[in-house]
């Protein structure tokens, strides 16, 4: 009897040690697995590089489209610094390290904005197709193009009450011209009287003008004046170029509290000024203070508020 109960103790020490045992390998089996696995993160090999957890953080929240150009590459602090950058793109990376080097002196939200906007390319070498689908919205700069059968739908005539020329010379997408009569309306309260000198023209019309140019002053001269066909903005039927009653010229107009007023609450009815002072380096355009391009009510307050040309602003938030 005793014996049997002793075998019977032995026997359930043997299935306790079991049991520990294999919880205990257990354990020790889920850690490894657990190393294994966190050893195959971004986040691990983020660390290992050398960059710091706020480091590692930045990259896996902002810059996951760019994950393997940097686990491809050594610690680089500059890629830091450009993820900071307010309108950094992350598919943008390599351009963004590619032309800083080239560009040292260069500040870097200007690198960001120049590649972002493709301005880090000679103008007109590449050559993009404009989505017109995005209608008030789209972008025609030195980059993006219209063809030469893009033609807009709903073309108002301006009024001769606002405009020079000849009834019918000048036109606006319809809801473009709605907006335009409510600045017209505003301005004139406070005592401004705007008159449109060109709105839309057609791809043919634009050609003729580039190509005139470029006869007489050659092609270099023709670009810094002209927009080439298909480049011009005007084709859209969202453009106006103003000046007012009493400074007529464009000299005296930049010099004018109509513009002034322009440039305060142009917005207001959704249109911006498009090639502002100091942004040559991103419009290819000297200042126009006579051009104006409506883009809808909200994009430009967004614009307003952030100071960015519509190139800037297209390729961070639209394209
Ligand atoms: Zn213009």
């Amino acid at each position: 009897m005793q014996k049997k109960r002793l075998k019977l103790k032995k026997q359930a020490q043997r299935y306790i040690i079991i049991i520990i045992a294999l919880i205990i390998f257990t354990i020790i089996g889920v850690k490894c697995y657990k190393t294994y696995k966190y050893h195959q993160t971004n986040t691990y090999h983020l660390l290992q590089k050398g960059y710091n957890n706020d480091e590692v953080n930045l990259i896996t929240t902002k810059a996951n489209d760019a994950i393997d150009y940097i686990l491809n590459n050594e610690y680089n602090p500059k890629i830091i610094s450009i993820i900071n950058e307010k309108y950094f793109l992350a598919k943008n990376l390599e351009k963004y390290l590619d032309f800083w080097q080239k560009q040292e002196d260069e500040e870097l939200k200007d690198i960001i904005a120049m590649v972002n906007t493709h301005a880090n390319e000679k103008w007109y070498t590449e050559k993009l197709e404009t989505d017109i689908n995005k209608n008030e919205k789209m972008l025609v700069n030195k980059f993006y193009a219209l063809n030469e059968n893009y033609a807009p739908k709903n073309l108002k005539n301006i009024s001769l009450d606002y405009s020079y020329g000849t009834e019918g010379e000048n036109k606006l997408i319809d809801y473009a011209y709605d907006a335009f009569q409510d600045l017209w309306q505003s301005a004139n309260k406070e005592g401004y009287y705007l008159m449109v000198t060109s709105s839309y023209r057609t791809y043919e019309e634009q050609k003729e003008i580039y190509d005139y140019r470029k006869e007489t002053q050659g092609e270099r001269k023709a670009d810094e004046t002209a927009a080439r066909p298909g480049n011009s903005e005007h084709q859209t039927g969202l453009v106006v170029d103003m000046t007012s009653i009493k400074e007529p010229s464009s000299t005296e107009f930049k010099e004018s509290n109509a513009y002034k007023w322009l440039q305060e609450n142009a917005y207001k009815y959704g249109f911006i000024e498009r090639y502002p002072e100091n942004k040559t380096y991103i419009t290819g355009y000297e200042p126009e203070s006579w051009h104006w391009r409506y883009v809808g009510k909200e994009i430009a307050k967004a614009m307003h508020e952030e100071q960015i040309t519509f190139d800037e602003y297209y390729a961070f938030y639209l394209e």
